[in-house]
């Protein structure tokens, strides 16, 4: 076995450390920023405190930005960059704030559109690139240590992630408490992308031995702590255990990647508007039977160090924390109705994610999975 390892983001984790994201804009250099937030953390004057944090540096902000950013939200967000003269940025938000950021940043300094990268294959530069700072405030996605930013090109109507060594943040603020006003919902889509994470990156053909042991502590943290946080929102220790876990699990995937649930949330979310890790939860608990099917072993190990009797008793609780806190269980929940439908969802499906599922799947098998869960 051969592996190669990288993880350059500096991790700054804990209750209050948003305090100290002055210091971390000093040791980036940062004149003159940008705030790249959600409209939500505008609304509730959270985008604010941060300002303050940032010591008068923030320019401008940016909140145009919708779940599962676009293309064309990243390339506003880009102008905003360039007229401002900026020298670094600041994320705030889930998911869809820090991949914009992160797209805008890898390329503010040129002269470029987004699509040019996203999916006609120019290689990102780390001379085009200015320096992101990443403050999630949801536990899911890992997006503030990752260098991947999956966007959706409403022209092309795909969805898909870029990823690229220029597109690090430079260090991710972690502040668990920035997740206490996530909504139950919210709360469950988003942990259990931590925990669809933390899988498949651990049964992907490109495991390794780093990512597969944080893959197990994220895991078992989810198992733990995400009813949790999903039933007592002010629970603060819950909140600091799923924001590891979800550290912890980008870690996991960062390397390995991820591969069926992650290849099939796309059209879910992009045909039937399924928030992110709620579509990856949907076909997660028959990914973990179908692979346990063809295991040599290592997934029964995984299930039984989280604490499961094997493979199938995991994927049973996988079931029913989906079914306790009210995630789409079924393609007809959702709106699907005529087969076409499914022919469709199935075609859309085939993403290059698949090819690292330890399983080998064609059309007809994730048809099968589909016609399985309608
Ligand atoms: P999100 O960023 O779209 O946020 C979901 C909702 O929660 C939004 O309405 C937002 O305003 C709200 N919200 C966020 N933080 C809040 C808070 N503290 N309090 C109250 N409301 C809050 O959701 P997400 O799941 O974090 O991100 C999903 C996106 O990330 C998708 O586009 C997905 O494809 C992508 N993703 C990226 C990576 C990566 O490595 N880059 C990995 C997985 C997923």
């Amino acid at each position: 076995m051969t592996w190669d390892f990288s993880m350059p983001v500096k991790i700054h984790f804990g209750c209050g450390k948003t305090r100290e994201i002055g210091k971390i804009i000093d040791e980036i250099g940062g004149k003159r920023g940008v705030l790249v937030l959600s409209k939500t953390l505008k609304n509730n004057g959270v985008g604010e405190k941060i300002k303050e944090y940032c010591g008068g540096r923030i320019a401008a902000d940016f909140c145009d930005i919708r779940p599962n950013p676009t293309t064309d939200n990243v390339n506003e967000c880009v102008r905003v960059l360039r007229e401002t003269g900026a020298d670094f940025a600041v994320a705030l938000g889930g998911g869809s704030p820090m991949d914009c950021c992160k797209a805008a940043c890898a390329i503010a300094k040129g002269e470029d559109i987004i699509e040019s990268y996203h999916t006609m294959g120019k290689p990102v530069s780390a001379d085009e690139a200015i320096p992101m700072i990443a403050v999630p405030t949801t536990s899911g996605t890992g997006s503030e240590i990752t260098n991947i930013s999956v966007l959706t090109d409403m022209k092309k109507g795909i969805k898909t992630p870029m990823n690229d060594p220029a597109m690090y943040p430079k260090a991710a603020v972690v502040d668990p408490e920035l997740t206490l006003s996530v909504p139950p919902k919210v709360t469950a889509s988003t942990g259990l992308d931590v925990l669809a994470h933390a899988v498949e990156s651990y049964w992907s053909v490109l495991h390794q031995p780093i990512c597969e042991s944080c893959s197990l502590h994220a895991a078992r943290l989810v198992f733990r702590w995400l009813y949790k946080a999903y039933t007592e929102p002010d629970n603060i220790t819950a909140r600091e255990k799923m924001a590891e876990a979800s550290i912890i699990a980008g870690v996991a995937f960062s390397n390995p990647r991820t591969t069926g649930s992650h290849a099939c949330s796309f059209p879910l979310t992009n045909l039937y508007g399924v928030p992110h890790g709620e579509a990856c939860a949907m076909t997660l608990d028959y990914f973990i039977r179908l692979n346990a099917k063809g295991d040599d072993g290592r997934i029964e190990c995984f299930a039984r160090d989280c604490g499961f009797a094997d493979a199938y008793a995991m994927a049973d609780e996988v079931t029913e924390l989906k079914r306790k806190m009210g995630m789409a269980m079924t393609l007809s929940q959702i709106g699907v109705k005529a087969e076409e439908e499914i022919e469709e969802l199935t075609r859309l499906s085939m993403h290059p994610l698949l090819k690292n599922n330890p399983v080998k799947l064609d059309f007809d098998d994730i048809k099968k999975m589909y016609e399985a869960i309608k």
